[in-house]
């Protein structure tokens, strides 16, 4: 009975493992087809001044929606990221955020505002990484200090090399956000031997921070340090709450989160901005 019983238990974890790898390859086959197919969208989410009431930014987030139904970049990023399609997608997005800024700018829609976009570390670290975003910027006709480059702090870990080419984004014009801040393990050291311009502090901190309020909390630290930066611009991701709002109040942050916007499709910005702009 019990060789019967180890016997369905091995099954079971094989037809999971199975189903598993299946599925892996299924998206990894429909991915590599997803730019030709335009299957892939940007949708951008605003990030808020909130002492100011503006939108002073969004962030460029990717959307797949493939004939079988929609795929979270949660699910396809590291399948992307493994296979090296990250690089001809990521270049996808770099170009087609700069069509959509061109547009904005001739419709003239709302008062044009920075983009970010994110870009992994295998992109980042790809042949020709700045030789490529500077062609598709200059192709475009864009103003660089228009786009964001966020970059985690993954990609920072081993390299100097890392450093020169940032400092080669920037004298370019491009700005440079470090995202997920404080996910990894070397987040001081990093933020004071780098030069970049927005500090982004990961949701999860902000989860930790603001449930228990007796525990000096690794956002407040972060938050405190910072204060009085005014060459760094730091953004709190992930809010969600009014409570959240009116403790970040006390600081100097940028605020973005599923209670101001999610992220919504180029046609819904406008009227977003707006209601924002006016609520704030
Ligand atoms: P990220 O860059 O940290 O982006 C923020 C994520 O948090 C987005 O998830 C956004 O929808 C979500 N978010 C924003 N506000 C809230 C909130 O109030 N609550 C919660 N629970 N979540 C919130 P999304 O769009 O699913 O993207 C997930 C990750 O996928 C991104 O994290 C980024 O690492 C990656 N990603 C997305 N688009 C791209 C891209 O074009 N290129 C690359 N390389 N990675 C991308
Ligand atoms: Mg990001
Ligand atoms: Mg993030
Ligand atoms: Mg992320």
């Amino acid at each position: 009975y019990a060789k019967e019983k180890g016997k369905n238990n091995y099954q079971f974890y094989t037809n999971e493992l199975n189903e598993r790898v299946t599925r892996k390859v299924k998206l990894e086959n429909s991915l590599r087809r997803a730019i030709e197919k335009q299957e892939l969208k940007l949708h951008y989410q605003p990030l808020i001044d909130i002492h100011r009431g503006k939108v002073v930014g969004v962030e460029a987030l990717l959307r797949w929606n493939p004939s079988f139904g929609f795929v979270s970049p949660c699910d396809f990023i590291p399948i992307a990221e493994e296979t090296g399609l990250i690089v001809p997608i990521g270049e996808w997005v770099l170009k087609e955020t700069c069509r959509q800024i061109r547009e904005w700018q001739n419709k003239e829609v709302f008062p044009i505002v920075p983009v970010a976009v994110n870009v992994s570390a295998r992109q980042f670290k790809s042949a020709n990484f700045i030789e490529n975003i500077k062609q598709i910027i200059h192709d475009a006709n864009i103003d660089p200090t228009l786009i964001q480059i966020e970059i985690t702090e993954s990609v920072m870990l081993d390299l100097e090399e890392s450093r020169e080419l940032i400092q080669e984004l920037r004298e370019f014009g491009l700005k440079i956000a470090i995202d997920d801040f404080g996910t990894g393990y070397s987040s001081l050291h990093l933020i004071s031997n780098v030069q970049f311009d927005t500090l982004k502090v990961d949701k999860s901190l902000l989860d930790k921070g603001f449930q228990n309020k007796n525990n000096i909390s690794i956002l407040k630290v972060v938050l405190e340090a910072t204060k009085h930066s005014n060459h760094m611009t730091i953004v709190v991701e992930g809010i969600e709450t009014k409570e959240q709002v009116d403790v970040l109040r006390a600081y100097n942050v940028i605020c973005q989160g599923f209670y101001f916007s999610k992220p919504l499709p180029p046609d819904q910005l406008a009227e977003k901005i707006k209601e924002i702009t006016d609520q704030e």
